[in-house]
């Protein structure tokens, strides 16, 4: 775990509370995410959702603000789509009680992709307080982004972070990034309340200088980042009055999330390992 610590708030609730508090007091929101994937067993899925149950009661009594993040898989998705939507209709019905009652759902491989926005729509069909993620790296998003746009969802984009064939995905950083700008404009322009999912600060600026041209309010999106990744970059926007939600992830699976971290950045292999050496 200490390997993690920079990318992971720790692994109780009352250590993810507690991060939530320090981001708050620095001014930004969060959405909390309790780590695992990839479940293959229906009392792994249960046991996921329990702790979704616990994390609720925690953040009724703290107080803090902030939202959650769940992943499809790691409510049987693989398992029973039944089952995962049974458990994800029952955290957005538990959630509702909260300051702040949305929960997002992320987005995995490609080939969940389908099956998770299906996920989606049968929850938005009984709650709005819920929203997809999509990756701007697929190449089928243009077409989901329209049509959360047409359904007046709250989507959360991101560039994508699991390795995809480039039959589905752009794999060239440039196209990336340039899929990524045209989406953020249509979801700015046209879109709820967009999260904009990103440490670039190529695409922040850009995305920043639209927004002014735009006369697209401050309020009307919010800059989302990982916890751990560019802090100061998080503290400058929040000091330029923008809207900052950091993503919390804990507990103790979290090998799959720091891998995914890792392999962003080679500078993050070398400080795992001098982590390593150094302990
Ligand atoms: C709030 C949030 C939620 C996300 N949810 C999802 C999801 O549901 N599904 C999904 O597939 N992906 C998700 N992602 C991950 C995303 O798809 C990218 O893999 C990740 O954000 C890296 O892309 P980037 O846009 O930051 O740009 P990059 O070009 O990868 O990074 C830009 C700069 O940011 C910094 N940086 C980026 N990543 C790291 C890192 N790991 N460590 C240190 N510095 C780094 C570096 O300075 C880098 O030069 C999420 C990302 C964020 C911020």
């Amino acid at each position: 775990m200490f390997l993690a610590k920079r990318f992971v708030a720790g692994t109780t609730i009352t250590d993810a509370v507690n991060a939530v508090q320090r981001l708050n007091d620095a001014g930004m929101t969060a959405t909390l995410d309790f780590l695992g994937e990839d479940i293959t067993r229906r009392d792994e899925a249960e046991r996921t959702h329990a702790a979704y149950s616990e994390i609720i009661t925690a953040l009724a009594r703290s107080g803090v603000r902030t939202n959650l993040s769940v992943k499809m898989t790691a409510l049987g998705l693989h398992v029973d789509t039944d089952l995962a939507q049974r458990l994800l209709d029952s955290i957005i019905a538990e959630a509702s009680t909260l300051q702040d009652p949305f929960v997002r759902i992320d987005m995995e491989r490609s080939s969940d992709v389908s099956a998770t926005l299906q996920a989606f729509r049968t929850a938005y069909a009984k709650s709005q307080n819920v929203g997809p993620v999509l990756q701007a790296y697929l190449r089928r998003t243009p077409d989901d982004v329209e049509a959360m746009i047409d359904l007046g969802a709250r989507v959360r984009l991101c560039k994508g972070a699991y390795d995809e064939r480039p039959e589905v995905a752009h794999t060239e950083k440039a196209t990336i990034r340039r899929e990524y700008l045209r989406l953020a404009e249509a979801l700015l322009s046209r879109g709820k309340y967009p999260a904009i999912a990103t440490h670039d600060p190529g695409l922040i600026e850009s995305i920043s200088r639209l927004t002014q041209e735009r006369g697209i309010s401050r309020d009307a999106f919010e800059f989302q980042m990982l916890y751990g990744v560019r802090p100061s970059l998080q503290r400058l926007l929040v000091s330029q009055g923008y809207r900052v939600r950091i993503y919390v992830p804990f507990g103790t699976h979290w090998v799959g999330y720091f891998r995914r971290r890792i392999s962003e950045r080679r500078a993050n292999a070398f400080f795992a390992l001098s982590a390593l050496f150094s302990r």
